[in-house]
């Protein structure tokens, strides 16, 4: 019995995949965290405590209520930013999984006027674009820039809005979905079409074709049902083992 008792051991050690994923795919580092709502109670959602993704095992996987409170009142301490996902949790009831991260490629395009968007089929998710999260707007001038209270939580899952990421300024990003699998899958490809978008626009001097929205839906709509596949390889090569 580990510290989420109750919850499916199956989605525990996919959890526990998942921050090893992340971290492995160069998503997190020593920061960044990944949840998935509860199994058996739509209100409650499932987090490591505060540690490092890379390092996460199941004993380390803890139940939140829906504002954010560790359920176990002896539980060791939570990541400050749990709000984000405690948040967005009662704002998306279609959201079982949150990813939040500093994807070191994603940052210049919360900070820049430059758009984030799909240009190339893997990232079809990122259709509609990714609204920009403006910390300023809530937290004044002098914030420490963490989303550590249920308020600033809150305005960031209203600001996500039915998007699938969302980028924060001078921060990281945000990214749900509507299973853990997709989740990490998303988090990996925002990573990475930032890179591309990035060298695509050097390269074209500016200019770039992007997907088009109806593209756009439709690779993702097709990609959806691939994930099992990226996922398989992706855990063998974060967990070791045989595929
Ligand atoms: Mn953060």
């Amino acid at each position: 019995m580990t510290a989420a008792g109750g919850a499916d051991p199956g989605l525990i050690d996919d959890l526990v995949a998942a921050n090893r994923i992340l971290y492995q795919e160069g998503v997190v580092d020593g920061f960044g965290h990944v949840s998935v709502r509860h199994n058996r109670d739509p209100g409650r959602f499932l987090l490591a405590r505060s540690m490092a993704p890379g390092l996460v095992t199941a004993a380390d996987i803890l139940v939140f209520d829906r504002d954010g409170n560790a359920v176990d009142a002896g539980a060791p301490a939570a990541y400050l930013e749990r709000f984000i996902h405690s948040e967005i949790y009662k704002a998306r009831p279609d959201v079982q999984a949150v990813v939040h991260s500093h994807s070191p490629s994603v940052i210049p395009f919360g900070a820049t006027a430059v758009a984030l968007r799909p240009i190339y089929h893997m990232s079809g998710f990122l259709a509609g674009g990714a609204p920009v999260f403006e910390i300023r707007e809530t937290a004044g001038e002098a914030s420490d820039m963490l989303i550590r209270s249920p308020a600033l939580g809150a305005a960031l899952a209203k600001r996500l809005g039915a998007a699938s990421v969302a980028l924060m300024r001078g921060h990281g990003d945000v990214v749900v979905a509507e299973s853990l699998k997709l989740a990490v899958f998303r988090a990996i490809y925002t990573e990475i079409n930032a890179r591309l978008e990035a060298e695509a626009l050097r390269l074209g001097e500016g200019r770039v074709s992007f997907l088009t929205e109806a593209e756009a839906v439709a690779a993702a709509a097709t990609n959806g049902a691939q994930v099992g596949r990226a996922w398989d390889l992706w855990k063998q090569k974060a967990m070791g083992g045989k595929p």
